[in-house]
């Protein structure tokens, strides 16, 4: 495809982007399972190596079917650059490695993925690097913690189990106005749904495992942004530590893009409809969905995303007892706690992705004994509903 791919809509740019046809002729996007290439002599070589002429070195950091799948995803994003990991948290590990250093200071939304705040708490806490952990949609608390060290703003949005969401553009604002950077991880709405970029947050981060590829084959992760920070920095990080996206991971996610937005949009209709039924069962305390009219946010959620995503969790009246047995009568529903795969599944967060967490944080995050997660796939919504009615009426 030429050049002006910028000036073509979403979904063409989802299946005709990054592919650079081989002398081959060959139609669909082919994988390069090579580690190496070969240099038609030894000035070129050295030419390449040196950065004086573009093209593929090595597999770890160059590799034709990794960069259809990341040119493909930054125009998804709007962004100049995009630099494919290993996984989601890859992602976010190559994205601090490249721009904190001792001593610098994050801010980040309380509700993340649990194993980002391990990264951050844990491990990024050994090189000197400290995390302050707000409420996502309190803008106050993210004021009051920015620090003059602080370096970059971090959250999720919907966030998870809870689906609240944040304003990305006044964040993006906050962290502006203190020469900070705000990161945001896109893998619930991926940008079919939601562009954060364009509402001014800099750095965009994938866990390409779950939505990206969307049929829950492989594990991968990505980078999107501008051609400094990500192109060349985050970039750096990848070619000097390592953690790189395979292509065979690249090709399969390579052609998940080329479906994204019509399966948000269905994840997104199926989410919708459970949410509804959920809302009306009078064994059901409360619903947890961006696109029901009485979410706290729902007006914010309907004009930074164009769709609410697959992500419903519930409270069913009780307890522990009354959630794992819903959870246990499902005989359709993975009881699994992944999600963003074309099969549904049902997680009590309690016990497994916040299981972690001490009494108190629960409390504080809201993730009560009664909560239960359904990521929404895309099998027929009646088969969906009745699978968890069984448990719902017993
Ligand atoms: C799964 C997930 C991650 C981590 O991605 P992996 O591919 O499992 O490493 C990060 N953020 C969010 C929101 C996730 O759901």
């Amino acid at each position: 495809m030429s050049d002006d791919l910028e000036q073509l809509h979403f979904d063409t740019l989802a299946i005709r982007t990054g592919h650079q046809r081989t002398p081959e002729a060959e139609h669909s996007e082919p994988i390069f399972p090579t580690s190496s290439f070969v240099f038609s002599s030894a000035a070129e070589a050295a030419a390449r190596f040196a950065g004086e002429q573009p093209g593929n070195i090595y597999a770890r950091f160059t590799n034709p079917t990794v960069r259809a799948f990341e040119q493909r995803l930054a125009a998804l994003e709007g962004g100049e650059s995009c630099v494919a990991t290993a996984s989601g948290m890859a992602a976010i590990l190559a994205t601090c490695l490249a721009l904190l250093q001792a001593g610098d200071h994050i801010v980040s939304s309380r509700s993340i993925f649990g194993t980002t705040t391990v990264l951050f708490e844990k491990y990024l806490g050994k090189f000197g690097i400290t995390t302050s952990f707000v409420d996502l949609t309190d803008l106050n608390q993210w004021q009051q913690a920015v620090q003059p060290n602080t370096r970059i703003l971090f959250l999720e949005t919907p966030s998870n189990p809870l689906t609240e969401v944040a304003d990305i553009r006044a964040l993006a604002d906050l962290a502006h106005s203190h020469d900070c950077l705000l990161v945001v991880d896109n893998c619930f709405c991926t940008p079919a749904l939601q562009q954060p970029l364009k509402l001014g947050a800099d750095i965009i981060i994938h866990s390409a495992t779950k939505y990206l590829d969307g049929q829950g084959r492989i594990v991968g992760g990505a980078v999107v942004g501008d051609a400094d920070k990500v192109g060349t920095e985050v970039f750096g990080v990848i070619r000097s530590g390592g953690p790189s996206m395979s292509p065979f991971n690249a090709w399969v996610a390579l052609k998940g893009l080329e479906t994204l937005s019509l399966r948000m949009q269905a994840h997104s209709n199926n989410a919708a409809q459970l949410a509804e039924f959920l809302h009306q069962h009078d064994r059901v305390e409360q619903v947890y969905y961006p696109g029901l009219l009485d979410h706290p946010q729902y007006q914010l959620a309907s004009s930074q995303q164009s769709g609410f995503g697959g992500i419903v969790s519930f409270k069913v009246r009780g307890g522990r007892e009354q959630a794992w047995n819903i959870i246990d009568q499902t005989r359709m529903l993975s009881i699994t706690a992944n999600l963003g795969d074309t099969k549904s599944t049902i997680t009590h967060p309690a016990t497994t992705t916040h299981g972690r967490l001490s009494e108190q944080q629960k409390q504080q995050a809201g993730i009560s004994e009664n909560l239960i997660r359904v990521a929404v796939g895309l099998e027929d919504i009646e088969d969906i509903q009745n699978d968890i009615q069984r448990g719902l009426d017993a």
